[in-house]
């Protein structure tokens, strides 16, 4: 039924423009006529199922007046919803090809144009399109967060950046986000090639465009620590937890490694004890733990970590309890059967995801700076709840 009512849907504006037509006494028989021979073409080939013809014959008769320019937008895009993008591409082209459209029209097919050729994976030709509308008001913005997309798809770092002043202009925090991350993939590549002063000036570029990008101060402190600048790489893993403090528990092993160069593990744990009292994520308790059963002995770390398990209880915190009960326990027994539970618990945290995308959900067990599903930037963290952090 949808079926019929959809192929209806040219029939309408064809009958729109024809009573439209008949009322316009200027207009010469000979020209009605032709076109009705095609519209009638049109529906005949319509009905005999031959839709592909019957589409040339409709817009060839559906001249672009004035009022059929809705509906001709409305039909095209109709066609890309229903997957037919062959055919929205035709009225499309159709409409771009028009040359009385208002200057708004105009960019309208230019943009839906773009659209067709992108979901065709057209990139290129889809790039082409975009780019032509950069300086319009309504499809500027939306022009450029396309082209971001194109880019990222076709990994072209440097065409993003290209397009710098332009995004700049636009204020928007997430095109800004996006092109920060563009920086940080040069950076990266420049990082692996030894070019390190490069990779500074693009890190800085992306903390122009994004003060809190955590990627930008991660690879800076990589850059840091390279170089054995250990305080500068400390700071940069102190600004992590203050941008993004669910990113944070990535960077303790890391972060701890620099302390101890600095031979400054009291100012370390210092930290992580506020980051625990305020976030209470499960590496943090871990961490905190260890460094009191060496400098304080078994019982005050365990009873920090059952307090702790009590208020807010995590499968991998427990897993931990279980491993600092088998270390004192005096009765061979006893230990094995904790080495039972033990590998219960880790076989059960293997199966499970260390990272879920913020945006969409995605679960996955290795970080991505882009979410392979929904494709955004910085969204995959570490899960928290009982099965996380
Ligand atoms: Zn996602």
């Amino acid at each position: 039924m949808l079926e019929l009512l959809f192929l209806l849907l040219p029939i309408a504006m064809g009958y729109g423009w024809f009573m439209g037509r008949n009322s316009i006494k200027q207009n010469t028989h000979s020209e009605k006529q032709d076109l009705s021979i095609k519209y009638s073409t049109g529906l005949n080939y319509l009905f005999s199922n031959q839709q592909d013809k019957a589409i040339d014959y409709l817009i060839e008769a559906l001249k672009v007046e004035d009022d059929t320019v809705e509906a001709h937008f409305a039909l095209a895009n109709l066609f890309r919803k229903r997957g037919e993008l062959d055919r929205a591409l035709k009225v499309h082209e159709h409409l771009v090809r028009q040359k009385h459209l208002r200057s708004e029209e105009k960019q309208q097919a230019l943009f839906e144009l773009g659209k067709d050729f992108l979901s065709a994976g057209l990139f290129d030709r889809a790039e082409s399109m975009f780019l032509k509308l950069l300086k319009s008001k309504q499809f500027g913005l939306k022009s450029l967060s396309y082209l971001m997309q194109i880019y990222q798809s076709t990994k072209d770092w440097d065409q993003g950046v290209a397009l710098k002043k332009a995004i700049i202009k636009t204020r928007d925090k997430k095109l800004m986000h996006t092109l920060a991350n563009f920086y940080c993939e040069l950076a990266t590549s420049a990082f692996e090639n030894e070019q390190f002063i490069e990779v500074l000036e693009l890190l800085e570029n992306a903390l122009v465009q994004d003060p809190n990008s955590c990627r930008a101060n991660w690879l800076m402190a990589r850059i840091y620590e390279h170089h054995e600048q250990y305080e500068q790489a400390c700071r940069c893993y102190q600004d992590i937890y203050h941008q993004d403090s669910e990113f944070f528990p990535d960077v303790i092993e890391k972060m701890q490694l620099c302390y101890t160069k600095l031979d400054a593990q009291d100012t370390f744990y210092k930290f992580i004890r506020k980051v625990y009292e305020e976030t209470a994520s499960t590496s943090t308790l871990i961490c905190y733990v260890n460094h009191l059963e060496s400098k304080h002995g078994t019982k005050k770390a365990t009873d920090f970590i059952l307090s702790a398990l009590k208020r807010r209880p995590t499968i991998r915190g427990f897993k931990h309890f279980v491993k600092m009960q088998m270390s004192q326990s005096e009765q061979q027994t006893t230990s094995e059967h904790l080495d039972v539970i033990k590998e219960l618990i880790s076989a059960y945290i293997n199966v499970k995801h260390r990272y879920s995308c913020r945006t969409c959900g995605f679960n996955s067990s290795t970080h991505y700076w882009s979410c392979p599903s929904c494709h955004d930037w910085e969204q995959l963290k570490p899960v928290r709840g009982l099965e996380g952090e």
